[in-house]
């Protein structure tokens, strides 16, 4: 026989354990579809392992295992011009938010040698890959954005926007208006082209022109917290990442795990 204390005090820690697990696991398949190579296929996985380590879950008790990803190479215009395109190709609708389960990231055979030669065909990767979670793609499905405005209202990536870009008085992140279709709407702003910086850095000094999730494509990308929270203003659960040195060494702390939210795709040198 167990005495009653005994119990209790092995309850308490069981019960603590269901409650901090995820509604549903976030998982990403990868479905190849021709014409990519084994070195540009292993790019796709790299992605994917990136952004199920940033994305654990979803914040609804979202029934779909996941997000199923049709990727692939095929001949478009040739070097140059259109680079690719893809988007969400179906979505659900659970606690609120609108959720993709499939979604379509096609390249342009010989714009994704270039990019390769260029060293970068994986940060193109990474960037489509988060239209296809919903990026600018579902924004306006789950009310953080609406089209034309340039303003992104959803709450976590403002705060992560506030925080880390040193904009405390922002109330929207900009978004891309220039581009034209596909890079316009669905991207955080930069001046057209990234021919100048945007003068807005992180503690790092990492100028918004270079951010994954820009439209135009840079040598050396970084991603911002603000692009990782923006996946919880639109149903995702996230894995907050660690603070800048220089933003530690003041103590702060910060949760292993945030709740956040974020919406569906878009295009981008220029990349979608
Ligand atoms: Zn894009």
């Amino acid at each position: 026989m167990h005495c009653t204390s005994t119990r209790s005090f092995l309850l308490l820690p069981l019960f603590i354990l269901i409650s901090t697990l995820p509604a549903a696991a976030f998982n990403i398949e990868l479905n190849f579809t021709g014409g990519l190579s084994g070195s540009q296929q292993a790019a796709f996985f790299e992605a994917e392992r990136f952004w199920e380590e940033k994305i654990t879950g979803y914040l609804t008790d979202f029934s779909q295992p996941g997000l199923t990803i049709n990727a692939g190479g095929a001949v478009m215009d040739g070097a140059g011009g259109v680079v690719g395109s893809g988007g969400v190709s179906r979505t659900e609708r659970s606690g609120g938010f609108t959720l993709a389960t499939r979604a379509s990231i096609q390249f342009d055979i010989d714009d994704a040698l270039t990019l390769e030669d260029d060293g970068l065909f994986s940060d193109m990767v990474l960037h489509e890959m988060a239209h296809a979670m919903g990026f600018g793609t579902l924004w306006g499905a789950n009310d953080v954005y609406v089209a034309g405005t340039g303003q992104y209202t959803g709450q976590h990536a403002l705060n992560a926007y506030r925080s880390e870009f040193g904009q405390e008085g922002a109330a929207f992140v900009p978004v891309e208006l220039g581009g034209g279709e596909g890079t316009a709407n669905g991207h955080w702003d930069e001046v057209d082209h990234g021919a100048e910086p945007t003068f807005i850095a992180d503690t790092l000094g990492r100028d918004m022109r270079d951010e994954l999730m820009t439209g135009w494509l840079s040598d050396d990308i970084f991603v911002s917290n603000t692009t990782l929270m923006s996946f919880a203003d639109i149903g995702y659960e996230v894995n907050a990442v660690p603070l800048p040195s220089s933003l530690l060494l003041l103590g702060l702390g910060l949760a292993a795990l945030l709740r956040i939210r974020a919406n569906p795709m878009t295009p981008g040198r220029k990349r979608t």
